[in-house]
């Protein structure tokens, strides 16, 4: 479903992402975890093209993100056709960036009913259904300053899950979070592995990493290290650079 192929990103002289390739099939999760300035969220940002790549190609679902290829040269899409691949995309951050001055249901309705013109009863329907699947059904008309951070992060996937996406994008989606709070957000996207959702979550959660993961993906410096099943990459790692780096998190 996802395919990257030497995928190089720099920020001036900076060069973050130096060839990464990966692919993610339909109903996989992977995991990406590394070091802290590693390039992980620059990778995740890629996809969706919310950060323009400089040299290799991504596909969801077979679509080139972000151009339009004609023979050898690429042409960057017009913002309204990017905003349609982004749409098929649910991206859930570190801080929980829901509308302060919206309830939660209403900030999980928000995005079907302005972006994509969808009738309003079915939404708050399917949204309701939504804040039940993420166990705040009794939540719905609280604000997001009346929710904790845990809840606010749930409601976060919901609102993610409204647009009925293809692929959702997680980075590290519980390290703004108290430990207590950490384990309801983790069960909401177990479930959702569960149900088939495919996924990219970057995460320093190697006990989820472990269960919910079909492949883990090592990065450091800007590439892909060390990458196959939880087994190997978490339990057996073959690089030295994925030893130490497990050693200093688990
Ligand atoms: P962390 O675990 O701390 O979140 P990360 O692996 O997600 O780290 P990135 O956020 O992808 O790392 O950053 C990779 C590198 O790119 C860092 O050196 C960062 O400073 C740099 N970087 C990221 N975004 C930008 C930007 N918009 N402009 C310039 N440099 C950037
Ligand atoms: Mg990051």
């Amino acid at each position: 479903l996802v395919q990257g192929q030497g995928i190089h990103k720099r920020f001036g002289r900076l060069d973050v992402l130096k060839g990464i390739d990966f692919e993610v099939m339909p109903q996989e999760v992977a995991c990406v975890i590394g070091p802290s300035g590693s390039g992980k969220s620059t990778l995740l940002r890629c996809i969706n093209h919310l950060e323009k790549i400089d040299a290799g190609r991504l596909f969801v679902d077979g679509q080139l993100i972000g151009y339009r290829q004609r023979g050898e040269k690429l042409y960057e899409l017009r913002e309204r056709e990017i905003a349609g691949q982004r749409r098929d995309i649910g991206m859930v951050f570190q801080r929980f960036n829901l509308f302060p001055h919206m309830t939660a249901l209403e900030n999980v309705m928000e995005a079907p009913v302005q972006v994509r013109r969808e009738n309003r009863d079915s939404v708050r329907q399917r949204s309701r259904e939504l804040l039940d699947r993420v166990g705040l059904a009794d939540k719905e008309k609280a604000y997001p300053a009346q929710l904790s951070g845990g809840q606010q992060q749930r409601v976060a996937i919901a609102r993610a899950l409204a647009m009925q996406p293809k692929l959702m994008l997680f980075d590290e989606p519980t390290s703004a979070l108290d430990p207590e709070l950490v384990g309801d957000v983790l069960g909401v996207m177990r479930q959702l592995a569960q149900d088939g959702m495919t996924m990219i979550v970057v995460t320093h959660e190697m006990q989820f990493a472990r269960e919910v993961a079909d492949k883990v993906l090592f990065m450091d410096g800007g590439v892909v290290v060390e990458e196959g099943t939880p087994e190997q990459v978490v339990g057996n790692p073959s690089h030295e650079r994925t030893r130490s780096f497990l050693a200093r998190v688990l």
